[in-house]
């Protein structure tokens, strides 16, 4: 049995027809830019899961770079961010020409460690970017109580969480800035490029949206400085129409990781903790063994579908290499990035490809 790691056409198939007449619908109205679309997709967003507004934006990048902008970090800032995620989580912070700081992840979780972040906070720390790698929240209260001794402004980077909770609370709504991305493979995931931004401050909110727009709240009236971060017509649109189904994919993705943590059992093999605080929407599901290589060539000749997020933590990419960081830095992100393999956790899939996901795992 072939069990593909992911494979988008299957929803792409099943929603093909309403997703082109809602394309033709805003074609025909030329709403190309913002947009009655992007207005309808924004407040259903909010609505389906509890946030006071959210600002359409070009992809998941774009709120980042915004969210930046919006905290005022520059030249001379530092601000914290796990080295174990996607490297757009630290992008924004180069784009307004602050530094990047590293501080390590848990091992149970993925996520930004609250102990190390607060090792790393110096007099130049402006602010942390918290990530939910994999859709599990980071341990928020944590990192909000060193937020607020050294008052530092928190971005959550929710690409992968959307939908995902922390103590009742929504992801995003916790620090001062959420940002979300509408990549294809994202839980939802637009035909091409998107992303949002949430916050729980009005005052931000007014700000993220005239950034968005070129720093503009009147048209050729520029009052700070912006960009174009303008989500298109066509993306709300599909999203309009995939956004009701959101819930049950989601469902339906904790319900595969239930039978991958209740269900797979391995000498060495490390799955990841569930901690109480909050409830994973489960982007990936990732694993660990200490022969990663091997358990994965096994699974190839078994026709399941693995993928390696991520091989290689951000501060050993070239791109970093003026961090002046190295092998050993970051020790728990280095082992997780040399024994993780992530396993196909897609809405599709059917039980019995899950079936052969958790005995092939288990034949190792
Ligand atoms: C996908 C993703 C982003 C945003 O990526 P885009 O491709 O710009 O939408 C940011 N952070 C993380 C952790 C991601 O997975």
């Amino acid at each position: 049995m072939k069990v593909p790691f992911l494979d988008l056409s299957l929803q792409h198939k099943a929603l093909r027809e309403p997703a082109l007449a809602a394309l033709a619908a805003t074609y025909d109205a030329t709403r190309f830019c913002l947009g009655k679309d992007v207005e309808d997709f924004e407040k259903g967003f909010a609505a389906a899961l509890g946030y006071p507004a959210v600002l359409g934006m070009n992809s998941g990048t774009a709120p980042l770079h915004v969210a930046c902008m919006m905290a005022g970090f520059g030249p001379g800032d530092e601000i914290i961010t796990a080295p174990f995620t996607f490297i757009s989580s630290a992008w924004g912070i180069n784009y307004v020409g602050a530094r990047p700081v590293f501080a390590d992840i848990e091992e149970g979780t993925f996520n930004l460690d609250p102990a190390k972040v607060a090792a790393a906070v110096t007099p130049r720390t402006k602010g942390i970017i918290a990530v939910h790698l994999f859709g599990q929240p980071a341990r928020m209260d944590e990192i909000m109580a060193i937020a607020k001794q050294h008052n530092l402004f928190v971005i959550e980077d929710c690409a992968q969480a959307v939908g995902a909770r922390y103590q009742g609370t929504p992801v995003g709504l916790l620090g001062d800035v959420g940002t979300f991305s509408f990549y294809p493979t994202k839980n939802l995931g637009g035909c091409g490029e998107g992303g949002a931004l949430v916050t729980r401050r009005p005052e931000l909110h007014t700000r993220a949206r005239h950034i968005r727009v070129h720093g503009s709240d009147r048209r050729y009236y520029h009052d700070i400085v912006g960009g174009n971060f303008r989500m298109d017509g066509f993306q709300g649109a599909l999203l309009n129409v995939k956004l009701p189904h959101l819930a049950g994919w989601t469902r339906r993705r904790q319900a595969i990781a239930g039978r991958y943590l209740r269900e797979i059992r391995l000498a060495d093999v490390r799955l990841p903790d569930q901690p109480s605080y909050g409830q994973s929407v489960f982007h990936q599901f990732t694993i660990r063994h200490p022969q990663r290589d091997a358990l994965r060539e096994h699974l190839t000749r078994r026709e399941v579908g693995t993928d390696l997020i991520y091989p290689v933590p951000l501060h050993l990419q070239k791109c970093y290499g003026y961090l002046g960081y190295g092998p050993g830095s970051f020790p728990v992100s280095e082992r997780s990035a040399a024994n993780c393999v992530s396993l196909p956790i897609f809405p599709e899939l059917t039980d019995a490809q899950v079936d052969h996901v958790i005995a092939s795992v288990n034949a190792f």
